[in-house]
This record gives structure tokens, C-alpha cells and sequence, in this order.
């Protein structure tokens, strides 16, 4: 089944995402958590890229692994921050020798060291970076939403709109931030009918089993952190045990919940580990 029949087709389903490991770490070190979370059939599996291209060999080396040695669909974030189209134009040569047909096209963020005018000079948005992969053709294009709206964006409508762009410019599939709110959520999901958002949307959860990480995520992505979380925060914040069980669970009640309210897709940020993503498919009703 094509990867975007799974996520229209499909009762529900879910994807997963890895990052590449340090230049330091072996390549394998994330191979151990993608085998034993496959078992759980997810529609596909993204590799994330490192800012402004940097590791960009390993999302290669790891998303052509992961479609070949495991048979999933892999994805491989793109960023166009700082790129040119000769550069792109070789990833995506790279992506098409390895068999790698889905791309999920972002813009980035300006690497540290990196002048705005220089970071801008060739793509100022994603939707430009998606029109030229339109353009080449033979790819499946994702592209990111933010149910809380992008960090720079004025408002969540003007959000929506430039999600139109980036629609009108190639994108088949949307994936979103990792939002902790999940009536925001289906606020999210609601304008994005009205607005007459047609491709599918993939909802980001993210495990929460670190208090500080989860702060810190928070603050990054200008996404909020509701009472319900605070108090998980304020009760388990300083017992590892009790706050990953408690994070599980919130994660669990999420999903569930927006299972309930007709959202299906869900694509899981596993931070390269297994266990706390493999406990939230068995509890969810993801599993049955
Ligand atoms: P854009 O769609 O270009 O949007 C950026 C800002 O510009 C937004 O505020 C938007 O409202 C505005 N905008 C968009 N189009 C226009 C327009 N035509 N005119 C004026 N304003 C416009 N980063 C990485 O470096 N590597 C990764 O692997 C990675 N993976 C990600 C995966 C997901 C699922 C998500 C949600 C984000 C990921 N990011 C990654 C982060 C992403 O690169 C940043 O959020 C970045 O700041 C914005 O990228 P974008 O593709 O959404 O940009």
C-alpha cells in the first residue's frame, strides 16, 4: 500500500521519527530501536537533517537502511536554509540512487555562524523548496504545520494560509510540531477544514520523560504546556520512575483522545529509543 493510502485508507496509523547520530556514534546505535518499534507495521519512518545540512550523509545513509534492510517507507527531512539548488539537486540525486522517493521539505532554521542574507539568498521559504522537488518529480512531499502556530508566524491564520502555499506548491502530506495540547489540536484540525486544507495531516507527539527537555521543547517551539502537564511536572518532576510513567500515560491520553475525535495519524519523536514509544502503541488504541 502507497505510503499515502496508509494515512487516508487506514483506520489510524503511525510514523516514526530518528535523528542521526553524532559524528562520534556509530551509524548502528539507532538501527537496534527502528527494528524492534517495525514490528508495529508504522506507515513510515523519518530521518531527520541537521541544520543547514550538516550529517546530511547519515539521514541519507540511515533512511536508505531503513527502507531497505527493514522495508519501510522512509522519509528524509530536507531544509533548503543556506542550500542552493545545485546542493539540493545532489541530496536529492543521493535520495533517488538509495531508493528514497518521500522527502519531508522544510525551510530550517538559520545555522549558528550564518548571516540572514546568506542563509536566504536562494530559498526564502519551504514552498519554494517544495516547487522545485514538485518540479523534478517522482517524489511524495511532507511538509511541517504547527497547530500552535510557527514561532515567527503573527497568528495561527496566516500560518494556515502559507500551509495553503505550501499545498497549492507539491505538499501531498503535512506532519506537525509536537503539540502537547490536545484541543488545540482539534481546533487546529477544524480551521484547517474550513480552510479547505485537503492533504492529510500527520499529528507529532512527543513522550514526555524529562521534565526539563519537555520545558525546554516547550520554549523552543513557542507550543504550551496545559495545567494537566504542569501538574505531572510539579508531582513526578524529581522521580525519573514515576514521571516517565506519568508521561506515558499523558501521551496515551492524547492519542486516545484525539482517536475519538476522528484525528488518525500520529507520528511518534522516539529521541532514538524504543521503549517509551513501544509502551505508548501496546496502551493506545493505536494497538487495536
Ligand atoms: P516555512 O514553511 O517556510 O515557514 C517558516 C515561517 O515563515 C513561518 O512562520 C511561516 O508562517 C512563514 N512563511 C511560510 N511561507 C511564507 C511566505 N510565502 N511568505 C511569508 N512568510 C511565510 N528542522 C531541521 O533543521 N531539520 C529537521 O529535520 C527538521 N524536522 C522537522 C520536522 C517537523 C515535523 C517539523 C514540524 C519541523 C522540523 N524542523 C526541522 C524545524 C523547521 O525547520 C523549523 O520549524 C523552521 O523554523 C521552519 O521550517 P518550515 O519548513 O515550517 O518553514
Amino acid at each position: 500500500m502507497s505510503l499515502l493510502k496508509k494515512l487516508t485508507e487506514q483506520q489510524s496509523a503511525f510514523s516514526l521519527e530518528f535523528f542521526p547520530p553524532k559524528k562520534d556514534m556509530p551509524i548502528s546505535s539507532v538501527y537496534g530501536a527502528v527494528e524492534k518499534l517495525s514490528a508495529y507495521n508504522p506507515a513510515f519512518v523519518s530521518v531527520t537533517y541537521g541544520a543547514g545540512g550538516s550529517n546530511r550523509d547519515r539521514t541519507i545513509d540511515i533512511a536508505s537502511h531503513i527502507k531497505n534492510s527493514f522495508g519501510l517507507d522512509a522519509i528524509a527531512h530536507l531544509t533548503c536554509v543556506g542550500a542552493d539548488p545545485v546542493s539540493i539537486n545532489g541530496v536529492l540525486a543521493a535520495l533517488e540512487q538509495n531508493g528514497i522517493s518521500n522527502v519531508l521539505a522544510l525551510r530550517g532554521d538559520i545555522p549558528d555562524g550564518m548571516d540572514k542574507a546568506t542563509a536566504f539568498t536562494h530559498y526564502q521559504h519551504a514552498s519554494d523548496l517544495i516547487k522545485d522537488i514538485k518540479k523534478r518529480g517522482g517524489y511524495t512531499i511532507a511538509a511541517a504545520a504547527y497547530p500552535e502556530g510557527h514561532v515567527e508566524s503573527a497568528s495561527l491564520d496566516q500560518d494556515i494560509e502559507f500551509m495553503r502555499l505550501k499545498e497549492a506548491s507539491g505538499t501531498d502530506f503535512f506532519i506537525t510540531q509536537l503539540c502537547f495540547d490536545k484541543t488545540a489540536i482539534t481546533r487546529f484540525f477544524e480551521k484547517l477544514t474550513k480552510a479547505g486544507i485537503k492533504a492529510p495531516v500527520v499529528t507529532g507527539i512527543m513522550p514526555v520523560l524529562n521534565p526539563n527537555q519537555i520545558i525546554r521543547m516547550a520554549l523552543l517551539s513557542a507550543c504550551s504546556i496545559p495545567a494537566s502537564l504542569s501538574k505531572i511536572i510539579c508531582r513526578f518532576g524529581d522521580n525519573d520512575d514515576d514521571f516517565r510513567k506519568a508521561g506515558v500515560a499523558y501521551a496515551v491520553e492524547e492519542i486516545d483522545y484525539l482517536l475519538a475525535n476522528g484525528i488518525h495519524n500520529f507520528h511518534l519523536y522516539t529521541m532514538n529509543k524504543s521503549e517509551a514509544v513501544e509502551q505508548i502503541i501496546l496502551d493506545s488504541d493505536l494497538n487495536g
